[in-house]
């Protein structure tokens, strides 16, 4: 076994852990010693075309869906790991939801409301860029609804995502965690290149003066909100690379752990066929 690949054994996402202090400094945004991008590319496009094939038995085996959560702070890149990793799936078993900032109807209704509608069907994989998180996160930190509104949130948010686990909703959230100096290069980059620029709000620039708010607001929900059957992880997003290889790969061990099966012919239709040949 090569070097990289005894490495890559061990590259793997853990889900966080309620009881320990969650670290989301710099470090973590980091996998260190983490192989090469060259090396990292060829076994992430294996897993994705693994991914490909494992969607493909889940959709015909119908028993369950299958929800992906990506939250992180701006330029984290929810959009490049939805691009990358979820581009692996058959797009017509895939449906995605973005959630901004709630329009006025959903502001007259309870928060789940807009997330409720759009969980996949059984059959399908949902992928959520941000989340009902944000009703912990921005509204927390902006202020936006008082303490006592938010806080009553996280017990909220753990009984319907529990309900959804018992209806066999599979869910995973990942937490793209960028360190501040990555954060910088990005927005930067958004700044200097003309085909980026639309994607800059000043938004982005008060959230990052507030960034050990956020940080804050993230610890709480990772570890208010994590559970067996609907668990966080902490992704380290500064190398997409990395970040790529380790969603992909959780991914695809949480579809096999799933024992999918395509259905079994009926004897009618076997029948059938037998004759049809
Ligand atoms: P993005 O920045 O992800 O490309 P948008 O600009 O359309 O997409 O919307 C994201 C913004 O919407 C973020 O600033 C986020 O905090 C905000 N947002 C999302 N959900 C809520 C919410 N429930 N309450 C307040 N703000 C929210």
């Amino acid at each position: 076994m090569s070097r990289s690949s005894k490495f890559l054994d061990g590259l793997r996402l853990a889900p966080v852990d309620p009881s320990s202090h969650l670290s989301l400094g710099t470090k973590a945004a980091q996998w260190e010693g983490a192989p090469s991008k060259a090396e990292l590319e060829p076994a992430t496009r294996q897993l994705l075309e693994r991914l490909h094939d494992l969607q493909d038995v889940f959709h015909a085996d119908g028993r369950y869906a299958l929800l992906i959560i990506f939250q992180g702070r701006d330029a984290s890149g929810k959009d490049g790991v939805i691009r990358t990793v979820c581009g692996a799936f058959n797009p017509t078993g895939v449906q995605v939801a973005a959630f901004g900032p709630p329009t006025a109807l959903e502001l007259r209704h309870d928060f789940l409301w807009r997330v409720h509608q759009v969980v996949p069907p059984r059959g399908m994989i949902g992928v959520f860029n941000r989340s009902h998180y944000e009703d912990v996160l921005a509204v927390r930190v902006r202020e936006l609804a008082s303490e006592d509104v938010w806080r009553a949130r996280y017990d909220q948010i753990n009984a319907f995502e529990q309900m959804l686990a018992q209806n066999r909703v599979i869910i995973r959230k990942c937490f793209l965690h960028v360190s501040r100096d990555e954060q910088r290069t990005q927005l930067q980059e958004r700044l200097d290149d003309p085909t980026k620029n639309w994607k800059f709000r000043l938004d982005d620039l008060e959230d990052r003066a507030r960034w050990d708010d956020y940080t804050d607001a993230y610890r709480d929900a990772l570890t208010r909100c994590t559970s067996d059957a609907a668990p966080w992880y902490v992704v380290p997003s500064d190398r997409k690379s990395v970040r790529n290889y380790l969603v992909a790969r959780m991914l695809v061990e949480t579809l096999e752990s799933l024992s999918l099966e395509y259905p079994r012919i009926d004897d009618d239709v076997r029948k059938a066929a037998k004759d049809f040949k």
